[in-house]
């Protein structure tokens, strides 16, 4: 007789989103005529670059001829994209990361979701509250976690994230092994000072546990003394392994690549108490289980390091950005505290109320759709975020709105 997985059986089905489309549905239901605007989920809405676009029709072209031709590429990446990334996203800041370092995927929700396998069932996970669900489900699924009460699940080690330490949260005062951090955060949008990096990075050290940095919103940071990697912090090497995406920062979302940067000196341990390269273990588990991004992809994604895809990318995220200073100017002249915005494309808002709640009284009110954020952990109860992906005229009309309903 064949049996489940268990572990699978303590997931919380995320009805989030669901919760939020059927919510939506009924209030078309009751009101046709009023259109919705909507700020709720974080997926990009403008079109790829036209660097990217170029370079995508010039490589699908040569997958038509016999000499341009590719059939099963290096499941790593190609040469030319993991180049690219190692000089433009990492050495030109003076982070130290070697191309075959890099290992080029179609997201960072998978690699931020795999990478849990190299580790033992038996590993203390730290996890940020409030967090994008993906580190959590995937530790519930690989069994590191007892069951859900209270809103969360045993064996997990909380990291909360509140208006006490600005969002960014303090060092666990247990012993961990795995650490999960995302700057800037999705949802709060907050970041990461240097110096509280270097902390992180520290403890990691003297505690021989190990940071998964999760840096898909890197592109967003405007403010010069933030770091972009968390590579820049010395002696990171040894302690931490990022994950980056194009999704963001190029409008990938629907495209797909990713990568993921594993630096040789990163150790973990065996049973026997032997310090293990980590580098060879991803590698043995990317090429197991994954036959590489397609040609017309990577080609497109190193088309975004070319001057003009530079000059494009930047434009389209000074682009969400704008829009996410003018959701954050609005939400605070109507007296409500925000969070992030400036370097991430999401605003955190302290409603003052039930999240939901909040979310009810936006739709209903404004016609404005925003995610409550209780469906980002117990931490989140209480906010809401509001995204920038989409227009600016209709990000200018959803302020509006909100301004007439609530001032
Ligand atoms: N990491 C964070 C923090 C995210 O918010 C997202 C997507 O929303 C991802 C990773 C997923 O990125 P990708 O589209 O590369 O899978």
């Amino acid at each position: 007789m064949l049996q489940v997985n268990e572990h699978y059986l303590k997931l919380q089905a995320s009805y989030l989103f669901s919760d939020i489309a059927k919510r939506v549905a009924a209030f078309q239901d009751a009101h046709p005529g009023r259109e919705v605007i909507k700020l709720g989920i974080g997926d990009v809405t403008n079109p790829l670059p036209p660097a990217c676009i170029e370079a995508f029709h010039k490589a699908v072209d040569e997958m038509g001829t016999v000499a341009g031709f590719r059939g099963y590429g290096p499941e790593q990446g190609y040469d030319f994209l993991r180049e690219a990334i190692a000089a433009h996203d990492f050495r030109a800041r003076g982070a130290l990361v070697e191309a075959d370092e890099v290992f080029v995927s179609d997201g960072a929700k998978c690699d931020t979701g795999n990478i849990q396998e190299l580790f033992s069932t038996g590993a203390k996970i730290a996890i940020p509250d409030p967090v994008y669900p993906v580190y959590l489900d995937t530790n519930v699924m690989a069994g590191r976690t007892g069951v859900y009460r209270d809103g969360r699940y045993e064996g997990i080690v909380y990291l909360d994230s509140t208006r006490a330490n600005n969002f960014v949260p303090e060092l666990p005062r247990e012993e961990v092994d795995l650490i999960y951090l995302c700057f800037p955060n999705n949802p709060t949008g907050s970041t990461i000072s240097r110096e509280q990096l270097t902390t992180w990075v520290d403890f990691a050290r003297d505690s021989r546990a190990l940071i998964l940095f999760d840096a898909a919103y890197e592109a967003f940071i405007r403010d010069p003394d933030l770091p972009h990697s968390i590579y820049e912090i010395p002696g990171a090497r040894e302690v931490a392994i990022e994950f980056r995406s194009y999704s963001k920062s190029a409008g990938f979302t629907g495209t797909r690549c990713a990568y993921t940067v594993v630096p040789r000196e990163c150790t973990a341990f065996d049973a026997a108490g032997n310090r293990q390269a980590i580098h060879p273990l991803w590698n043995r588990r990317h090429c197991t289980k994954f036959n590489g991004v397609s040609y017309p992809v990577q080609r497109a994604a190193e088309a975004v390091y070319s001057p003009a895809g530079q000059a494009q990318c930047t434009a389209l995220i000074d682009g969400y950005l704008h829009n996410a200073g003018l959701i954050r100017a609005a939400m605070t002249e109507l007296g409500y505290a925000c969070v992030g915005g400036d370097n991430a494309p999401y605003v955190w808002i302290d409603g003052g109320r039930d999240s939901w709640g909040f979310f009810d009284l936006l739709l209903e009110k404004a016609g404005v759709v925003c995610t409550p954020g209780a469906g980002f952990g117990r931490c989140g109860q209480g906010y809401i975020r509001l995204s920038a992906f989409n227009s600016e005229a209709n990000v200018i009309r959803a302020m509006e709105r909100i301004r007439q309903a609530l001032g």
